[in-house]
């Protein structure tokens, strides 16, 4: 006799279909699983997103979902601490702004198509689970409840119906598509008018890195800025966010000589260390970069959609694999909570996730200035420092919003709502300074205890 409660249907096996996969099989479902790639595990043409290498900064909301299913340890294995942001100016020198203030305060950077592969497997060990590959979703009727697949090495398309799915397909949903279609569906999305490319920094002799390894590297040039980040064989994935059109733009830098003549004045040091820069500028896509909101997030208690399905943010925060990683440890609490009533676990679960959601979207948002123009601005390194000033003297009050993010599992909500509040603080501290030891510490025990009189009790 099959010991299963019962089988839920995963359409996407990226990084949160792959995870969400073993936190439902630990909770004793049958999960079968239709991705619409060939399995990447053999295919390493198509690792990542359009055959590129991404890494990802990974932090303490995705950690503790990964350390719910026994895999944080593993994951950490493959990963690099990254310390803080090392900002690269054109001229002079280069100014490394820690991320937080203790030691365990450092975010990872792993690379997607391993971490993908590794979850891939780690689902496949779980009694349960099944994977297709090459099997796209190409339609939901949920008024006959038929999900249709297409097998795409054959053409054919199966017709299914079960009783449980849940898209996990990113941020292009397939299931997402045919929810809008019932009806009563909000949705929008937000295109930016900046897009990004993939480049690389290739590692040097045995392996060598030729910058350092445990920081994520930013080039800010006010308008558009350069990042990289290390992967474990000495290489880094630069990317490059730059506007679509305009006078310096996609459109506009298409030329070798005007590619090379570009970087060399913009980002000398990170030139240097690129050989392949034009033919990777040339070779690689132009990706854009989209925020996109919808709700409500399930249909009865049919379906369901988690990460990007339900909520595309930016990645100027580095949250979108972590808020949907966050996203399966909650819909895990709310199984626990309500099943087997799973139109009270879908619609608990959009109650209590859609505003975190929008809150790390619009700060994702936000984080881009913050990122291009402001971490080489001396105003907003004066108030990170006197951030870290206060968060010592009122650790259950203050932590940098940065930190609440990244370091901690408040709410995102919260971190937005006290973020604002304590930037307020801050601007008023600092208006009058210009270094971290003149800070008026009545004024701040004032503002403090004024504004912030709340403690900070979760996360
Ligand atoms: C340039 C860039 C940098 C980023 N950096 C970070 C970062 O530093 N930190 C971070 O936390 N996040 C980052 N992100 C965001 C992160 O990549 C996503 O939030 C994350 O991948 C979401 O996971 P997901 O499983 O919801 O979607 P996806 O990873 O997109 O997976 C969806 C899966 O569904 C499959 N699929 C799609 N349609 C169908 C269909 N019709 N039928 C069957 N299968 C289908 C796809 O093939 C894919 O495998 C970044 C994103 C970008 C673009």
């Amino acid at each position: 006799m099959d010991s299963h409660r019962e089988t839920v249907t995963l359409i996407g096996a990226g990084l949160a279909g792959s995870l969400l996969a073993i936190f439902l099989a630990r909770r004793g479902f049958r999960v079968e699983v239709y991705e619409k790639r060939p399995d990447i595990r053999r295919e390493p043409a198509v690792d990542g997103q359009a055959g590129r290498s991404i890494n990802l900064a990974m932090s303490a909301r995705g950690l503790h979902a990964l350390e719910q299913v026994g895999l944080q340890n593993e994951v950490l294995d493959m990963a690099i601490p990254m310390v803080g942001r090392l900002i690269h100016p054109v001229e002079g020198d280069r100014v490394l702004q820690p991320y937080g203030q203790r030691e365990d305060e450092v975010i990872y950077s792993v690379s997607r198509g391993e971490l993908n592969r590794f979850l891939l497997s780690a689902a496949e060990l779980q009694d349960g689970v099944r994977l297709h590959f090459n099997a796209r979703c190409t339609g939901l009727e949920f008024r006959t409840g038929v999900l249709y697949v297409r097998d795409d090495a054959t053409n054919h398309v199966h017709s299914l119906r079960p009783d449980r799915i849940i898209g996990v397909d990113g941020s292009a949903s397939a299931i997402r598509t045919a929810m809008m279609n019932v009806g009563r569906f909000d949705l929008s999305q937000q295109y930016l008018t900046h897009g990004y490319k993939e480049l690389t920094i290739p590692a040097g002799p045995d392996g060598a890195y030729r910058m350092e390894r445990n920081a994520l590297h930013i080039w800010p040039r006010g308008m558009y800025m350069l990042i990289a980040l290390p992967n474990q064989d000495g290489s880094f994935t630069c990317t490059l966010f730059f506007p679509h059109e305009g006078e310096y733009s996609f459109a506009s830098l298409l030329d070798p000589r005007q590619i090379l003549d570009f970087f060399e004045i913009q980002f000398p040091d990170a030139t240097a260390l690129m050989p392949d820069l034009t033919a990777l500028y040339r070779d690689n896509p132009t990706g854009s970069l989209v925020t996109l909101k919808c709700f409500p997030w399930h249909y009865r208690d049919r379906a369901l959609l988690l990460g990007d399905a339900a909520h595309a943010i930016v990645p100027f925060f580095g949250q979108g694999m972590n808020c949907a990683f966050e996203d399966c440890t909650i819909l895990d609490e709310c199984i626990e909570a309500h099943w087997p009533d799973w139109g009270s676990v879908f619609e608990s679960f959009g109650r209590r996730r859609k505003e975190d959601a929008d809150a790390i979207a619009d700060m994702a948002l936000a984080n881009y200035v913050e990122m291009r123009d402001l971490v080489s601005d001396p105003g907003f390194q004066l108030r990170q420092k006197v951030g870290f000033l206060l968060e010592q003297k009122y650790p259950d009050r203050f932590i940098p919003r940065y930190s609440m993010v990244s370091f901690h599992r408040f709410p995102y909500s919260e971190a937005l709502y006290r973020g604002e509040i304590q930037e307020g603080i801050l601007r008023e501290l600092c208006a009058s300074i210009s270094s971290a030891d003149r800070v008026d510490w009545n004024a701040a025990d004032r503002l403090v205890r004024e504004r912030l009189d709340v403690r900070m009790t979760t996360g």
